[in-house]
């Protein structure tokens, strides 16, 4: 894994006047980048569009515009007992870990205070219990940080604890890790997920067709017969925003049995609104993917807002 801007530039063979900046950047969000998709990106190329996920340019600690700020969705308003968070009616989240195996630039919980939350990692039950008193909540979502970097003994007890709520009837999971570090797919993990026996439904996060190596293919593969599988994009200047790309990406995904789910406007965190893209064009590039791809191949153009009791269309037909 790769873990300091030196060793980024210097496995891409990149010019080293990027290093200031990326040195800025790394103080406020540490780079990480798993060798898995440091291999997909082309060396000695700055726009490429893996690249530009990972590494922190000067625009980072440029001062945001308004209406960027910390925590945009309000989520600390959201938890509703520790690392719990529920903000829509039948369906809550679970962050039981800050770590991921990767740091995206435009990470929306770059600044979460998963600090104050660490204490409370292993109550599971206190969560289950807020849980149980909620009879609306008919789902869990296990988000983070990334939920599957937790050990496969953490996550089979989970599965189990949810398992034993008659009111759940689906666990969902979110997760980067089949795209970027596709040898956690292991049997254990599989076994796991398993000990929850009613519906899965596994969210990967992918956001260029690039991203989807043959290593990835087999993930998915392994996991198929297990969840159903669904992708959300983040739409980011300068990675994804052409309908080109993003066609390309609901067919390959399509190719491995995933189908898209949302296509998110950023939310506005400071510190990333180099990524940011306008509402307008947007909706141009969401309407190509319609007049291009079959319905089930669209994925829905949301944003989080705060107090929303839904996430909100950009487009409501
Ligand atoms: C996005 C989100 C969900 C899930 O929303 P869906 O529309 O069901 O995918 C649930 N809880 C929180 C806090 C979220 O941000
Ligand atoms: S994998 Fe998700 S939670 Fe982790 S840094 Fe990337 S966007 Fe953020």
């Amino acid at each position: 894994m790769i873990r300091t801007p030196e060793a980024l530039l210097q496995a891409l063979g990149l010019p080293e006047q990027l290093l200031p900046a990326a040195r800025q950047g790394h103080q406020l969000f540490p780079v990480r980048v798993t060798q898995a998709f440091l291999n997909r990106i082309r060396p000695g190329d700055l726009n490429d569009p893996l690249l530009r996920q990972v590494l922190p340019l000067t625009n980072e600690t440029e001062p945001s515009p308004p209406g960027f700020c910390k925590d945009p969705l309000a989520e600390e308003h959201a938890i509703a007992s520790p690392g719990l968070l529920h903000k829509y009616t039948s369906r809550v989240l679970t962050v039981s870990t800050s770590a991921c195996a990767i740091h995206c630039r435009y990470c929306f919980r770059r600044h979460f205070p998963y600090a104050e939350q660490r204490q409370s990692q292993d109550d599971f039950a206190q969560k289950l219990d807020y849980i149980r008193q909620n009879p609306a909540v008919n789902e869990v979502i296990l988000s983070g940080g990334d939920p599957l970097m937790l050990p496969d003994a953490q996550l089979r007890r989970q599965m189990e604890a949810l398992a034993t709520l008659p009111q759940i009837r689906t666990v969902r999971i979110h997760t980067r890790l089949p795209v970027v570090l596709p040898e956690r797919i292991t049997d254990a993990l599989l076994d796991a997920l398993e000990c929850f026996p009613r519906q899965r439904v596994l969210v990967i996060h992918c956001n260029h067709p690039q991203e989807l190596d043959a290593d990835v293919v087999k993930a998915l593969a392994r996991l198929r017969p297990l969840t159903t599988l669904l992708n959300q994009t983040v739409l980011l200047r300068g990675v994804n925003d052409t309908a080109e790309t993003l066609i390309q990406l609901s067919q390959t995904l399509f190719e491995c049995d995933v189908l898209p789910y949302y296509l998110h406007q950023m939310d506005p965190v400071e510190a990333t609104h180099h990524f940011a893209i306008a509402d307008a064009r947007a909706v141009e590039i969401h309407r190509e993917l319609t007049r291009s791809l079959p319905g089930y191949l669209v994925p829905r153009l949301v944003r989080e807002e705060a107090g929303a009791p839904s996430k909100t269309l950009l487009i409501s037909s």
